[in-house]
């Protein structure tokens, strides 16, 4: 797949969109208008790449809308070096944003085929993160601690394990809510066990799942 003058173009008009929005954070802006989107789609489907929409993946997934994406990015406060896990790897394309901003990123993805399609497909984009196949309900113990953790899905509880693995100082960005609507949630972790939690507006993801046997 190229990257061509009119991708650009309309990546430019999407980062118009998102800024008119409300989102101000300028790293977060241009790392939106550098990641190619459209390569994160089939080519039938290209045409749908830079609109401000939410677009399946396969697998009953889908990639996040271009303006949750800035939303729940700027809410990371992410800059050169930030050490981040997100959870729910899906197409690759919030991770891309991250490491676009040179964050150090961890992902980690429950859905076997999702995540050897992005697996395969992320080294062709010339980033470096690194993937995990498993159950983000417990993070990854072996690279925590975290500056910021980031999870893509809607969660009905927040994973304990999450805060856990969150650095003191750090961010956790997660939509809490079990049904069709979520509450955008931050949870700083001011100490070893104390937090300043701070909600952001309803959104609707697809469900953080539970069961330990992935699929
Ligand atoms: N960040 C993605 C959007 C993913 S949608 C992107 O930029 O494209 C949410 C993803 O979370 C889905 O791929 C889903 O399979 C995954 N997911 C759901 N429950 C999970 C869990 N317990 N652990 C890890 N990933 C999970």
């Amino acid at each position: 797949m190229i990257d061509t003058y009119k991708h650009k173009g309309m990546r430019q008009k999407l980062v118009q969109i998102i800024r008119e929005k409300g989102i101000h954070d300028i790293n977060v802006l241009n790392a939106i208008e550098k990641v190619p989107r459209h390569f994160f789609f089939d080519s039938s489907f290209l045409k749908f790449a830079y609109e401000d929409n939410a677009f399946p993946i396969g697998a009953g997934q889908t990639i996040s809308q271009p303006y949750t994406v800035a939303f729940q990015t700027e809410l990371l406060q992410v800059t050169k070096g930030t050490k981040v896990l997100e959870i729910g790897t899906g197409s690759g394309y919030q991770a891309c944003v991250l490491a676009e901003i040179g964050a150090k990123v961890f992902s980690i993805e429950r859905q076997k085929m999702l995540f050897d399609k992005t697996l395969k497909f992320l080294p062709t984009l010339g980033y470096n993160i690194k993937l995990f196949y498993g159950d983000g309900y417990k993070g990854i113990p072996a690279y925590a601690p975290f500056d910021r953790i980031l999870v893509t899905a809607g969660a009905p509880v927040i994973p304990e394990a999450l805060l856990e693995q969150l650095k003191p100082g750090g961010i956790l960005v997660v939509p809490v809510g079990g049904g069709n609507v979520q509450i955008m949630t931050t949870v700083v972790k001011t100490s070893g066990h104390e937090y300043i939690k701070k909600e952001h507006g309803t959104f609707r993801f697809v469900p953080l799942l539970e069961d330990k046997a992935y699929d």
